[in-house]
């Protein structure tokens, strides 16, 4: 069975790409089947998976939008990358603005990704989608294709609303788009342990959500080689296997496979 994850939240730099990123190849060195498919118009997952030149690509997610639309069949493998460290991408540029824009003149505009994502679904174990933040059609699209939401959120007062927020829009989806979606879990990022306003929010989470949603027990440590990896399109396993944040996403890799 294959699983559809939307990495997911109103806020921008909360690391859902680093997360979406390292999730996914964390997944495929553990031998599955992995799609990371770059559903923000920035393209920060392909570029920071070493998808260079995004803005020239011939084919991406913005194509597959159009194919969906216009009726046109799409192939196997069309437009995925095979990056070698493991991983399928479907990567993305600006061009995807115009898409969610066009959406808005398209008749059940929320349920176009969905076709897609049922037609290449059997050829993975796991599908994961980085989502752009705020609520537009294309977080929209990812929210109704998915079988579970990951909400990563740094501990911090302003993130605890983004998180509010994210978690109000996955009920309306769940009540008028896809009844089978769940909230994967919480997972804390950027987490500096030192400073004691982290470890009071991460309490205060726990006991605001702990009993209705899962928050992971692993947390992602703030450190500088999540960065220097995304400079250099690898993952953080690749940049530096023994530091403490390559060590936590695999920790979390365990996690999500002992969700299933
Ligand atoms: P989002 O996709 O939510 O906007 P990103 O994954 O792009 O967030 O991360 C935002 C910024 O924070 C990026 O510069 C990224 O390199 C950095 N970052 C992500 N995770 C960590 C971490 N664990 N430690 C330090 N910096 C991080
Ligand atoms: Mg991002």
């Amino acid at each position: 069975m294959s699983k559809v994850i939307s990495v997911a939240n109103i806020k921008g730099g909360v690391a859902k790409t680093t997360t979406a990123a390292n999730l996914g190849v964390g997944l495929a060195r553990k031998g599955k089947r992995v799609l990371l498919i770059d559903l923000d118009p920035q393209g920060s997952l392909s570029l920071g998976l070493g998808v260079r030149k995004n803005k020239e690509l011939p084919y991406t997610v913005s194509t597959v939008f159009q194919k969906v639309i216009n009726e046109i069949e799409i192939g196997e493998d069309e437009g995925i990358i095979h990056n070698d460290e493991g991983v399928d991408i479907l990567p993305s540029n600006q061009s995807l603005r115009v898409v969610e824009q066009q959406l808005d003149e398209v008749m059940s505009k929320e349920h176009v990704f969905e076709e897609y994502i049922e037609s290449v679904r059997d050829s993975y174990d796991f599908i994961i989608i980085d989502c752009n933040p705020g609520v537009d059609n294309l977080i929209l699209n990812a929210l109704t294709c998915c079988d579970s939401v990951l909400i990563p959120s740094p501990p911090e007062y302003l993130c605890v609303e983004g998180l509010q927020e994210i978690i109000r829009i996955v009920g309306k989806v769940k009540k008028r788009l896809n009844r089978k979606i769940k909230i994967e879990g919480v997972l804390l990022t950027i987490v500096n342990g030192r400073t004691n306003i982290a470890k009071d929010i991460m309490n205060k989470m726990e006991e605001a959500y702990g009993q209705h949603l899962k928050i992971f027990q692993t947390v992602i440590p703030e450190s500088v080689k999540a960065k220097e990896a995304v400079a250099n399109g690898i993952s953080v396993y690749k940049q530096s296997p023994k530091s403490s944040v390559s060590l936590a996403y695999e920790s979390f890799v365990r996690e999500v496979l002992d969700n299933e």
